[in-house]
């Protein structure tokens, strides 16, 4: 019997299901039980020409219409989703073995705001008058024209509407690669869009790996690439875009650091810790997997998060109580648990967690690590997967040099009562996305993204429009024309 998470075909082109069994077959493994419980086949060459000459056909139409109906077919796809999001949020499971408890509240959701947010801004993307005595400049926002979306595996709903919203709020087309090692979710958000009215080749899916995604960056008529992935594969795709001469915006990688003074709230930091390194398993670009704790507090804060962390709930992802789930793929529980060798071999003391768990599926005990050093592996690259790092320090100048160590800049958090020192240490660090007395969180509202090699551009807020359209410039004359003959 086919699975109820098995699409109607691997691909959606020009408002419609496309298949095309040429393809390599792509097979989707449920994490928590290991079984197969899909297969899609990566895009043919063939498949990405229709999705890419689709998408260019459809733009321009797409653009000309208002901002007001744009914007309303983007809010009523929001509500179809939020209409949907239990059974989107069990297909988000499936996809990538996140508890329900998560998919629930974190995917569709957010998706749901994207489409919402950007619906609500498509009608305001307004130029400037500039006046210069009688004559004036005018500006208008224009679309880029037709924008690649690549996707992670970690959120395959919400990056497709995190890229996708936007994109079409501005007047965009777009051709979405999802991960292919989670393919299902964004060919739920193309049926969506196409049922809340938007016009058949504005959003399409294509399914692949990377040397799809390559020949989606490459290709002449694209203007604008947005990836989420890690470093190694940014650094390729802007250099693909770059040749191209096209926009981008990348989204990539983290070892991001935590800082906790000795006054801070220790339930509260204990909290922050978790969130920022346990919430998908640890399968967060953002994670601030570094948690410096100042030595005042360092066994106390230890001794809370080896308690709190002693309830999390492992098990089945759809029984909503469970609230950690496996890694992703065999692979990716396979490098998690490198690091976590590496860890031990290097003289890190585990606190708790430190192996495979016993049961089915790739799942893997939250782990914490104490007096790691700066110079170890794992408190220098991003293992993406539930291995927290904890370090400790004397000074605040001190911590925040051994804070910006480090070639990424994605996020930073501090949890402390002095409210100076907060603002004082959040900004010395460099990272784009940062917390006080908090971390992870990722309202549509705030800026999203990272500087040094964590990436380039903005997500979410009213940046991303920024980064979906540009500005054409009119200069309007009122009176002659003077010239030198
Ligand atoms: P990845 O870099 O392996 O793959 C990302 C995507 O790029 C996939 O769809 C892949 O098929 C595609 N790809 C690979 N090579 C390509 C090429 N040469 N040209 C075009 N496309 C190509 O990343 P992953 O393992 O899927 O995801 C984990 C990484 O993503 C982590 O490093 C994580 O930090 C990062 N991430 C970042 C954010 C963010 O918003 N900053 C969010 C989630 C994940």
């Amino acid at each position: 019997m086919t699975h109820p998470a098995q699409p109607k075909a691997s691909h959606f082109i020009n408002g419609e299901y496309v298949e095309d069994t040429a393809g390599t077959p792509i097979p989707v493994i449920y994490a928590a039980t290991g079984e197969q419980i899909a297969t899609v086949h990566a895009a043919t060459p063939a498949i990405v020409e229709q999705a890419l000459s689709t998408a260019k056909a459809a733009q321009k139409a797409w653009a000309r219409m208002t901002g007001t109906e744009r914007g309303r077919i983007l809010r009523r796809a929001a509500d179809i989703m939020r209409e949907r999001n239990h059974d989107l949020s069990v297909l988000e499971t499936y996809d990538t073995g996140k508890p329900l408890q998560e998919t629930l509240v974190a995917d569709a959701t957010s998706g749901a705001d994207a489409l919402e947010y950007f619906g609500g801004l498509a009608a305001s993307l307004t130029g400037e008058h500039i006046p210069l005595g009688e004559d004036w400049v005018y500006t208008k926002r224009e679309a880029l024209g037709l924008c690649v979306g690549i996707g992670a595996w970690n959120y395959p709903t919400q990056i497709a509407c995190w890229k996708g919203a936007p994109a079409l709020a501005c007047g965009n087309s777009m051709v979405f690669k999802p991960s292919e090692t989670t393919p299902l979710c964004a060919l739920k958000v193309a049926e969506i869009l196409i049922e809340a009215g938007a016009p058949a080749g504005v959003f399409n899916v294509v399914q692949g790996m990377g040397e799809v995604g390559g020949a989606l960056v490459t290709d002449p008529r694209v203007d604008k690439v947005s990836l989420t992935g890690s470093v190694p594969t940014g650094k390729k795709v802007y250099a693909a875009a770059a040749e191209g001469m096209k926009h981008v915006t990348m989204e990539l990688g983290g070892k991001s650091p935590l800082i906790i003074f000795d006054d801070a709230d220790i339930d509260n930091a204990v909290g922050g810790a978790i969130n920022g390194n346990f919430y998908s398993s640890g399968q967060v670009c953002s994670n601030g997997t570094r948690v410096f704790v100042q030595k005042g507090i360092k066994e106390k804060f230890l001794a809370r998060l080896a308690e709190r962390t002693g309830n999390a709930i492992l098990g089945d992802p759809m029984d909503e109580a469970t609230s950690f789930g496996p890694m992703v793929t065999e692979n990716q529980m396979n490098i998690v648990l490198g690091y976590i060798e590496k860890g031990k071999e290097e003289g890190a003391r585990l606190i708790c967690g430190g192996k495979r768990a016993d049961m089915d599926g790739y799942f893997i005990e939250p782990t914490v690590f104490a007096d790691v050093t700066d110079d170890m592996t794992i408190a220098r690259e991003e293992i993406f997967g539930p291995v927290m790092s904890v370090l400790d320090f004397d000074t605040e100048e001190e911590v925040v040099a051994r804070a910006n160590d480090t070639e990424f800049g994605l996020s930073a958090g501090v949890f402390t009562k002095d409210f100076t020192r907060a603002h004082r240490v959040i900004g010395n660090l460099e990272a784009g996305s940062c917390f006080i007395n908090s971390y992870n969180d990722a309202p549509v509202e705030a800026p999203f993204g990272g500087v040094k090699a964590s990436g380039v551009g903005r997500e979410n807020s009213k940046e991303a429009i920024k980064h979906f359209s540009q500005v054409k410039s009119v200069y309007v004359r009122m009176g002659d024309v003077e010239a030198a003959f």
